[in-house]
């Protein structure tokens, strides 16, 4: 496998490539395949951009018939019959069944795009600067979505430039299992002396990906939109990483039957890999004027082609949320079982997530490391996440197939006993 020119010319901001330092060639649905023809199964899934899997066949073909009939792929913030589709088919699948009523904006392609367009349409919205978010929690690395990330190797890598505008709460289960950190948040907002800034809204992942697949529970955060409601502070559901059926439901917030006044998606709302993001936001908050938030790429063609052939395959009816749960079912009691043979060889490991959003803790990120490094030698892309990376997480497709969940697992757990 040829590597020399990828080592001598990719920057050493390259992070992925050197957990999998292969070339691959080809994927389908679950399973990458390398330069040498070495099959691997894929519970990565693009950090969560392959819900759908890899090359999914149903999405492909309406990308093909789009090209092929020389559709518009790019037409900035122009109309396009591709568009209408999105809108359409997002109103009608998506956001009608569940009681939601949004517009829609099309920011740049990324995450962070995504999150900046909110904070800011937050901002304009309610005329204050701050925005709360909470310790652990990953919101992008633009200056804007920065100030409300908690990991300090993203915020120490500005170069000294501070990141302003946001302030860190504790989000659940923070300061241990007895404690709600909502009555600190409750406290610092009736203390006019209490030093937090009214905030404009709040934005939170009801289960945090990168920071370690920490878990907000239902109550929590019912009482945290209360909160926001009580105080006129905007609620913001950061659905990037969480959406798209991940837990189990089209919105992660569904779970908890919220009402976020914003909402972004990004990773895989397109379905295919694609770059794409949006905001949902309640109608009235719409102030934005005539091109006061900008860029070039604000709506890709072809991503939303391949979004709107994922919503009609998989989102018109609950078989497919019922899946997840039943393979997040799956995966919850294989993980029990591993955290239990890991707390028997003294790593006091615990399992946590919901639908296929999961993860083992392993208290120390040396051990998740070298699990990881096993699986991949056994044919498994696993990442780790958690502060310390001391959290293996599965963030398989969720269409992936029963005997390729099982022999993921599997691999997993060959090199859990590898390794204690
Ligand atoms: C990945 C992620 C982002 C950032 O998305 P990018 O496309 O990497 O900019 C923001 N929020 C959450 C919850 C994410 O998981």
């Amino acid at each position: 496998m040829q590597t020399q020119t990828l080592e001598r010319m990719e920057s050493g901001v390259r992070t992925y490539s050197r957990s999998f330092p292969v070339v691959f060639t080809k994927a389908q649905n679950a399973r990458l395949t390398d330069e040498d023809g070495r099959e691997y199964i894929d519970f990565l899934a693009g950090a969560g951009t392959l819900n759908y899997g890899h090359n999914n066949p149903h999405i492909k073909q309406a990308m093909l018939d789009y090209l092929s009939d020389d559709g518009i792929v790019h037409a900035l913030d122009m109309w396009s019959v591709g568009k209408r589709d999105y809108l359409e088919t997002l109103e009608e699948l998506i956001l009608k069944p569940r009681g939601l009523d949004y517009k829609i904006q099309l920011p740049g392609p990324t995450g962070t795009n995504a999150v900046e367009a909110a904070i800011r349409l937050a901002r304009v919205a309610k005329g204050r600067h701050n925005i709360v978010s909470f310790t652990n929690g990953f919101h992008g690395v633009t200056m804007g979505a920065l100030a409300t990330t908690g990991n300090r190797k993203f915020r120490e890598a500005t170069g000294g430039v501070p990141t302003v505008g946001g302030s860190f709460l504790p989000y659940d289960g923070y300061m241990g299992e007895h404690t709600d950190t909502l009555d600190y948040f409750e406290k610092l907002l009736n203390d006019k002396s209490g030093g937090l800034d009214v905030p404009a809204a709040v934005i939170v992942e009801t289960v945090q990906g990168e920071g370690g697949i920490n878990v907000a529970g239902i109550e929590w955060l019912k009482r945290l939109e209360k909160i926001c409601r009580a105080n006129d502070i905007l609620l913001i559901v950061d659905d990037i990483q969480a959406g798209c059926g991940r837990t189990g439901k089209f919105f992660s917030f569904e779970h908890a039957g919220l009402t976020p006044d914003i909402v972004t998606n990004s990773k895989s709302l397109s379905g295919f890999g694609l770059p794409f993001a949006h905001v949902l936001m309640r109608p009235e908050l719409d102030k934005w004027k005539p091109g006061q938030y900008n860029g070039t790429f604000r709506g890709f063609n072809l991503a939303m082609v391949t979004a709107t052939a994922a919503m009609k395959k998989y989102w018109s009816d609950d078989t497919f949320e019922r899946d997840v749960q039943r393979k997040g079912a799956i995966v919850e009691e294989r993980f029990q079982q591993l955290a239990g043979l890991l707390s028997e060889n003294g790593i006091p490991a615990t399992e946590r997530g919901r639908g296929l959003m999961r993860g083992i803790d392993v208290v120390n990120g040396e051990i998740a490391d070298k699990i990881t490094s096993k699986a991949f030698e056994k044919g498994l892309i696993i990442e780790t996440s958690g502060q310390d990376g001391e959290v293996v997480k599965c963030l398989c497709p969720l269409t992936i197939s029963d005997e390729d969940l099982q022999e993921g697992l599997d691999i997993l757990e060959a090199s859990i006993k590898a390794v204690i």
